[in-house]
């Protein structure tokens, strides 16, 4: 078994329109089913948990957890999507998390934070704080009652060495939010991988540079996809994305398979 192995676990998704990805898109107006995932890491230092998935209650009563914005795509969250028995597929539970990392903190990413009160959560400083007050165009999509039960914060800026010894790198991926961050994972045997959650959605439409509907800053979103393709080919990394529409063929998703 691998000293550091990441184990992708799919909780839960929604319908969405494909303009979502990509406003030029041919299918905008069709709607696709969108995956969430989250991700745990086990390195030797800790068990952290790279983002939470979407909160519970959207699966029943989206529109109070979230308002009208929920009636633009249809959520499917059933209970076993909840963080608790997604965790359990790999025979975890919440208090065996060292250390949560959110890559953002919209409802879909940030939704389980319920589950580790206690837990230390690393995220960026710019992140908190534009989640704290977003841009008109994003209000809908950040729930405060999501990062609520958080009560330690460890507030990073810019890169940063998760536990020192440069297996979990932690790199500021700005464009969809103002302080998105990527995890550029280190296996065993030296190979990368990057997991981008929302840096990009969808790979195809990260290689046309056509940015998607859910987007901070257009420019900023530009500059993070060359850095992502620059560390991709320093590292020979494979990415991976949260929605990624193709997982089942592309990704080893837990508990059938890991990466290590
Ligand atoms: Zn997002």
């Amino acid at each position: 078994m691998g000293d550091v192995q990441i184990h992708a676990l799919h909780a839960g998704g929604d319908l969405t329109d494909w303009g979502t990805f990509d406003p030029l898109d041919e299918r905008a107006g069709e709607m696709v089913y969108n995956p969430y995932f989250v991700y745990v890491v086990k390195h030797p230092e800790g068990v952290v948990l790279f983002d939470t998935g979407a909160h519970p209650q959207l699966g029943t009563d989206a529109v109070a957890r979230m308002g009208a914005a929920a009636e633009d795509f249809v959520v499917k969250l059933d209970p076993e999507d909840a963080i608790e028995p997604v965790l359990a597929r790999i025979g975890l539970e919440p208090a065996d998390i060292d250390l949560v990392i959110a890559s953002h903190l919209h409802f879909d990413h940030a939704g389980g934070l319920y589950a580790f009160p206690e837990t230390p959560v690393m995220v960026q400083r710019e992140e908190l704080e534009f989640a704290e007050d977003p841009s008109e165009e994003q209000r809908d999509i950040y729930i405060a009652d999501d990062f609520a039960p958080v009560t330690e914060w460890r507030l990073v800026e810019g890169e940063t060495d998760v536990f020192g010894d440069g297996r979990l790198t932690l790199v500021p991926t700005p464009g969809h939010t103002k302080g998105h961050q990527s995890l550029l994972v280190r296996l065993d045997d030296g190979q990368a991988i990057f997991l981008l959650a929302d840096a990009a959605y969808l790979l195809d439409k990260m290689r046309i540079r056509h940015p998607p509907a859910v987007l901070w800053d257009e420019a900023a979103i530009l500059d993070t996809w060359e850095r992502v393709e620059a560390l991709e080919r320093e590292h020979d990394a494979f990415l991976i994305t949260s929605h990624d529409l193709d997982y089942e063929e592309r990704l080893k998703i837990a508990p059938r398979a890991f990466y290590e």
